[in-house]
């Protein structure tokens, strides 16, 4: 089949939900991933930072091929032999007490606030059905009705009411904000230590370090949705280290799958998962032997492979020679780790989506967010040679 074929065929038969640039990947490695005729593509998305060990990694591939043949599901009805060392290797390198498998990030994000909510009930004492969340102006943390219900974006609320109460929404980076706005009734801050799905957004120095004195101070448990930024995307293996803090419950996804199979947790560094009790919580596929066999290899090669490092020190580098383009398109470049960010002037004649099928067409496989960003984000693999070939081909895209 054809190119265009693919895409008739999409458009008569799916939900419209998405606006994906017109390429048909058949193939990954690495870095790489290759087009239905052959084409080849350096991947500056990384499947919004869920594929940091790069496409098809041989390690994890060999843990999934290898569970697949045991065994794959038991539910949680029943105990297998992989979720106990999963907890084990998850909780020793993320320094957490207590952790909860769940699937997707959505649903480790519902999972923390049912979680807090019942912590406030009962350990806060809140009075019964008035716990708030604060949470942040701009922010992503997935698509499900509680979730779309404390979201800034116009389109993905719009016509999906009634909401979810119990959320309150205060600017990012802004201290401030955040102390005026707990009362006795607030029970969490949840926050993206960097904003993603927002531009690659990073708060002030020193936000998340008052952010944790703040919630200490007033007994409100700090939710980092780490879910994008975790697992080396920003050169540490959990954003929150740049601050030095550690918070009470950090949500992870994504990279945890190594890109294999969709495994979300959430980690708690205080006894407040320790709230729930059996039939509080759950799901048919939490905590599956398959998911924590693949998770535990996408830690493991994370670490062993040091990426974490090559993140920070390409990172760098790639920021560096981003910020010797002198063109009169460009507002700003930012970016911690592999976690960069193009931003367009407004007044400029291109848009970031104009840009990206450019980008396209020479081979980089970039994704706009929002009408004037772009945002770089390779697995973390990527090597000097092939950020000058990526920097080499954005100075061309903007040169035209
Ligand atoms: C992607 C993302 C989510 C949602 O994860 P899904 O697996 O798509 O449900 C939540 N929070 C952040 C910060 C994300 O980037």
């Amino acid at each position: 089949m054809r190119t265009e074929e693919f895409i008739q065929i999409e458009n008569k038969f799916g939900a419209n939900n998405y606006k994906p640039l017109d390429v048909i990947l058949s193939r990954g490695e690495g870095i790489w991933v290759w087009d239905i005729d052959g084409r080849k593509y350096l991947d500056c998305l990384s499947a919004y930072s869920a594929v940091n060990q790069g496409h098809c990694h041989p390690k994890i591939r060999q843990a999934l091929l290898e569970q697949s043949e045991k065994l794959t599901l038991t539910s949680r009805a029943f105990r297998n032999d992989q979720l106990a060392l999963f907890y084990k290797e998850v909780c020793d390198l993320t320094h957490s007490h207590k952790v909860l498998p769940m699937n997707s990030g959505a649903e480790a994000v519902e999972t923390a606030i049912k979680t807090v909510r019942k912590w406030g009930y009962e350990t806060k004492g809140v009075v019964e059905n008035k716990a708030e969340i604060i949470v942040c102006d701009n922010n992503f943390h997935g698509r499900t009705l509680s979730i779309i219900s404390f979201s800034s974006d116009e389109n993905a609320r719009q016509n999906f009411g009634p909401f979810t109460p119990g959320f309150r929404s205060i600017p990012f980076g802004d201290i401030t904000e955040l102390e005026n706005a707990i009362t006795k009734n607030t029970v969490a801050f949840m926050v993206e230590p960097i904003q993603g799905e927002a531009g690659v957004i990073i708060p002030p120095k020193g936000y998340l370090k008052k952010v944790r004195e703040i919630c200490t101070k007033n007994n409100v448990i700090l939710i980092l949705d780490e879910i994008q930024t975790g697992l080396g995307r920003t050169g540490k293996l959990l954003a929150e280290e740049h601050e030095g803090i550690q918070s009470d419950l950090t949500l992870i996804g994504k990279a945890l799958s190594g890109g294999f199979y969709p495994v979300s947790a959430i980690l708690s560094n205080e006894a407040v998962l320790g709230i729930l009790n059996p039939g509080q919580h759950g799901s048919t596929f939490g905590g599956n032997p398959l998911a924590c066999a693949v998770a535990r290899k996408a830690l493991q090669v994370l670490v062993e492979e040091k990426m974490i490092e090559n993140s920070a020190t390409m990172g760098d580098y790639f920021l560096s020679e981003l910020e010797k383009i002198d063109s009169p398109l460009i507002k700003e470049f930012r970016g911690i780790g592999l976690m960069i960010a193009i931003e367009l002037k407004k007044t400029s004649k291109v848009t970031a989506r104009q840009l990206c099928e450019k980008l396209l067409n020479m081979g980089i496989l970039c994704k706009e967010t929002h009408s004037y960003t772009i945002r770089f984000a390779p697995p973390l693999v990527i090597k000097k040679d092939e950020i000058d070939f990526v920097v080499k081909k954005i100075k061309d895209a903007l040169f035209f």
